[in-house]
C-alpha cells in the first residue's frame, strides 16, 4: 500500500483496531522520520502513542467531503480502510447496498429484502447510462445489455465474493433482468424457462452450510443467448465443481443438497410409495448434519415449486420420477449396513433391507452387489486377486458409489436442462453470466475448501489485473490525478498450489504411487515449504494440516481424505454392475461413453456443438496446432489429464480414429478440441499437467480453465 510518509499534527490516520478493524485518529504531534511512535487521538478523545514502522505508516483518512461517493475511484486515497468507510457509510447512514468501483459494482448483502427490485426499478435502469443512475445490479446488467446491442459483441458478468456474500441472488437479478428487458412477445415463454434453470440447479446443487441457508455448492457459468433483434432465445449452463462429498457427508449442521429433503417431506404420498422412503432423519446421509429442517423453508412446498419448475421445463412426470428413484437409492444406499468380519473383511447381510431396495430401485443384481461392496479385485501381470476389504474401506466404497451416482444425476440434470432451453432460431450473441461459489474457512476445510479457494485466487486475479492494474495504467495513460497503490499480487500464493512441485503436483504425484497416503504427501508439503515458503504454515499442535495465507483469510486445511477425493474412482466391479442395470438411465450413467447423454465428469465423450457456443469472433478460438493431429499427440494430451487407472479404458482406439476422422473431415483449420463443429468434452478428475486446462476444454477468453479440476 501507498502511505503518505508526510505525517503532520492534524493529519487524520487509520490504525488498526481489534474490534472495529480500522479506527480513526488524528494526529497530535508531528511525526519526524525515525521516530519510533505516533501520537493520536482516537475520535472519543482517548490519546495514544502508537507504535509504527517507519516503512509502513498508517494510511491516510479522506477528507469528509469526499466519503458516501458511489464510485471509490473517486477517493483520494484508496486502500482498505477508506474503501471499508466509505462503504459503511453509504450502508448505514443511506441504507445504500451498492457501490461501484470503476467498471465494477460492490455489494453488501443487507440480509433483507429491500424495495429496489420491481419491474418499475428495471424499467427505470433500463436504456440508461451507468454513470447517471445510483449503482445497482441493474444497472451492470443494462450496461452489458448496451454494449451488446450497441458493438455486437458478447458481455460477461462475474460474481464473485465469499460464501454468503449474495452472489446467486445477485445472478439471478441479473438474468430477471435480461428476461425483463428482452421480452418477446413469442408463446414459448423463452424468459420464464431460462429463469426455470435457476430454481432447479439450487435444488440439486444448493445445500445449508453454516454460512448461507442456501449455499451453492458447484459454480455456474450461464450464457444467455440473443437473437439478431436482441431478444432472449434460450440459454446454456455449464457447472464447475460440485461439491461431492456432500452427498455421503455433512458437517455439525449442515444439510445435504436441498432436494434429498423436499423428496423426504414429500415421501407418504402415494406416488413415491414405491421408494419406500421415510423422514429425512431416518437416512443416514440426511441426519448427519444434525438438524434436518432450515428455518423458514417448507420443503414439503419446495418440492412441489421444484416439481412444477420441471414441468416448466419440459421435463414432465417420467423423467422426474427417474431423477427422484436415482435420489432415493442414494438415500438407502447410505443405509445399508456393513458388518466387520474380524479385521481384515466386511461383509453385508443379505437380508439389508436398504440395500435390497437399492437394488430394486435402480434394478441391479443384489448378491452381485453385496458382495463386491465388500471386496476388491486386484489385476496385476500375471494374475487376478480378489482382495476382501475392511468395514472402513466397504464403507468408503458404497460412499464413492453413492458420489458417482449423485454427480451423473446432476450433470445429467444439467444436460436435460440445456436441451431444454435451446430454441429454434440463430444466436447472434450472448451475456454469459458467471456465479461461483466463494471463498470458504469452516472450522474443518478439506480438499473441497481447497478447491473452491483455489479458484477463488484465480477469480482474485483477474479481478485484481482488471480493478487495479488496467485502470491504474488507463488512468496513468490519460494523465488523471491517480494514487498509485500497490495491488495485492497473489501470485505466490497461485504458484504455491499450482507451480511445478506444488501443491497440486505433489499430490497428484502421490496419488499415482501404489501406497500414497494423506500423510506422506503432507510431509513432502512440510519439507519442501515449511520456512521456506511465508504462505505456507505447519501449525504449532498438529501433523495432519497445514495452513495457506490466501488473500482472504489463513486457512487450515486437514490433509486426511485428499488423495482419495483427487483420485475420486469407484471399483472397477462396482460400475460394471450398474452399468449391467435394466434401468436405463442408470446404465447410461456408468457406460464409457454415454449414447445421449452428456457431459459426465470422468468420461470423454465426442459430441456435435450447440449453436449455442459458437463463437462469432474467431480470433477468440484456441488453435491447439495447424495440421491434424495424430495418434501420440492426442494420446499425450488426453494422457495428462486422465487418471493412470482409467486411461486404457478412456482412450480406445475408436476414439482416437473418431478423433482423427473429424479432424480429416474438416475443411477449415483444424483446432482440437475447441471447436465449434465438434466439441470435445473432456473433464479429468485430476490434473497431472503442464498443458493449459483451458486449451482442452473452455475458451481462453473465458479464463475458466481452472475450473475443471475435480
Ligand atoms: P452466495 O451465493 O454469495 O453464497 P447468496 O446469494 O445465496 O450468497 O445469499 C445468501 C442469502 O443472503 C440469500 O439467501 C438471501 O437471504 C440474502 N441476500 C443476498 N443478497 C440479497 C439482496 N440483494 N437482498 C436481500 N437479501 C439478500
Ligand atoms: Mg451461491
Amino acid at each position: 500500500m501507498h502511505f503518505s510518509p508526510i505525517k503532520r499534527k492534524g493529519t487524520v490516520v487509520w490504525i488498526p483496531d481489534n474490534e472495529e478493524v480500522w479506527q480513526s485518529a488524528e494526529i497530535t504531534k508531528n511525526y519526524k522520520a525515525g521516530d519510533r511512535f505516533l501520537l493520536v487521538q482516537l475520535e472519543d478523545g482517548t490519546e495514544l502513542s502508537y507504535p509504527v514502522d517507519p516503512a509502513a505508516l498508517p494510511p491516510l483518512r479522506n477528507p469528509d467531503i469526499l466519503v458516501g461517493e458511489n464510485d471509490l475511484t473517486a477517493l483520494s486515497y484508496l486502500h482498505e480502510p477508506a474503501v471499508l468507510h466509505n462503504l459503511k457509510i453509504r450502508f448505514v447512514e443511506s441504507k445504500l447496498i451498492y457501490t461501484y468501483s470503476g467498471i465494477i459494482l460492490v455489494a453488501i448483502n443487507p440480509y433483507k429484502q429491500l424495495p429496489i427490485y420491481g419491474d418499475a426499478i428495471i424499467h427505470a435502469y433500463s436504456g440508461q447510462n451507468m454513470g447517471d443512475m445510483d449503482p445497482h445490479i441493474f444497472a451492470v446488467a443494462e450496461e452489458a445489455y448496451k454494449q451488446m446491442a450497441r458493438n455486437n459483441k458478447n458481455q460477461s458478468i462475474i460474481v464473485s465474493g465469499e460464501s454468503g456474500a449474495g452472489k446467486t441472488v445477485s445472478a439471478r437479478y441479473t438474468m430477471r433482468y435480461f428476461a425483463t428487458v428482452s421480452k418477446s412477445s413469442s408463446k414459448a415463454h423463452v424468459e420464464d424457462k431460462v429463469l426455470a434453470s435457476n430454481p432447479i440447479t439450487e435444488a440439486v446443487g444448493n445445500a445449508k452450510t453454516t454460512r448461507n441457508d442456501n449455499s451453492s455448492r458447484f459454480g455456474k457459468y450461464t450464457e444467455i443467448s440473443f437473437d439478431r433483434s436482441y431478444q432472449i432465445i434460450g440459454a446454456n449452463m455449464r457447472t464447475y465443481l460440485l461439491e461431492k462429498s456432500r452427498v455421503v457427508f455433512q458437517s455439525e449442521n449442515e444439510r445435504n443438497y436441498h432436494i434429498f429433503y423436499q423428496l423426504c417431506a414429500s415421501a407418504m404420498q402415494p406416488e413415491y410409495a414405491h421408494l419406500k422412503l421415510g423422514s429425512a432423519e431416518e437416512f443416514n446421509y440426511t441426519r448427519m448434519g444434525g438438524s434436518t429442517v432450515i428455518e423458514g423453508v417448507d420443503d414439503r412446498a419446495n418440492m412441489v415449486e421444484t416439481q412444477k419448475t420441471f414441468a416448466l421445463l419440459g421435463l414432465k412426470g417420467d423423467f422426474q420420477m427417474d431423477v427422484f428413484k436415482m435420489l432415493a437409492a442414494i438415500l438407502h444406499l447410505g443405509n445399508v449396513e456393513i458388518a466387520a468380519v474380524g479385521d481384515e473383511r466386511s461383509s453385508i447381510s443379505s437380508e439389508d433391507k436398504h440395500l435390497s431396495i437399492f437394488c430394486e430401485l435402480l434394478d441391479l443384481n443384489c448378491d452381485k452387489m453385496a458382495r463386491w461392496l465388500c471386496h476388491r479385485k486386484i489385476v496385476t501381470t500375471s494374475e487376478t486377486v480378489i482382495k476382501p476389504m475392511t468395514r472402513a474401506q466397504a464403507a468408503n466404497a458404497r460412499d464413492a458409489l453413492a458420489k458417482k451416482i449423485y454427480s451423473h444425476l446432476f450433470d445429467f440434470i444439467v444436460e436435460r436442462i440445456n436441451q431444454a432451453l435451446q430454441f429454434p432460431g440463430k444466436q447472434h450473441t450472448f451475456i454469459g453470466v458467471l456465479d461461483i461459489y466463494g471463498f470458504e474457512t469452516f472450522d474443518v476445510n478439506s480438499f473441497e475448501q481447497f478447491c473452491i479457494n483455489y479458484a477463488n485466487e484465480k477469480l482474485q486475479q483477474q479481478f485484481n489485473l482488471h480493478v487495479f492494474k488496467l485502470e491504474q495504467e488507463e488512468y496513468m495513460k490519460e494523465d488523471i490525478p491517480w494514487t498509485l497503490i500497490d495491488f495485492y499480487d497473489n501470485q505466490p500464493v497461485i504458484d504455491l498450489i499450482e507451480a511445478k512441485m506444488g501443491i497440486l503436483e505433489l499430490l497428484d504425484e502421490e496419488c499415482l504411487l501404489p501406497h500414497g497416503k494423506d500423510e506422506n504427501w503432507l510431509q513432502k508439503l512440510y519439507n519442501n515449504f515449511v520456512n521456506k515458503n511465508a504462505l505456507f504454515e505447519k501449525p504449532r499442535m498438529s501433523n495432519t494440516s497445514f495452513i495457506i495465507q490466501h488473500f482472504a483469510d489463513k486457512v487450515e486445511y486437514k490433509c486426511e481424505g485428499f488423495l482419495e477425493k483427487n483420485r475420486d474412482t469407484v471399483h472397477e466391479v462396482l460400475v460394471e454392475i450398474l452399468k449391467e442395470s435394466k434401468f436405463h438411465l442408470c446404465a447410461n450413467f456408468f457406460q464409457d461413453s454415454p449414447v445421449s447423454i452428456s457431459p459426465f465428469s470422468s468420461t470423454i465423450n465426442i459430441k456435435s456443438a450447440r449453436p449455442a457456443l459458437k463463437s462469432p469472433n474467431k480470433q477468440l478460438r484456441t488453435t491447439v496446432g495447424s495440421k491434424v493431429l495424430h495418434k501420440p499427440q492426442i494420446v499425450k494430451i488426453l494422457n495428462s489429464y486422465t487418471p493412470i487407472d482409467d486411461f486404457e479404458k478412456r482412450v480406445t482406439p475408436s476414439f482416437v480414429r473418431k478423433v482423427q476422422g473429424m479432424l480429416n473431415n474438416r475443411e477449415d483449420v483444424p483446432q482440437l478440441m475447441l471447436d465449434t463443429k465438434h466439441l470435445f468434452q473432456v473433464t479429468f478428475p485430476f490434473t497431472p499437467s503442464p498443458h493449459a486446462l483451458e486449451l482442452i476444454q473452455v475458451p481462453s477468453s473465458f479464463k475458466l480453465g481452472f475450473l475443471t479440476r475435480v
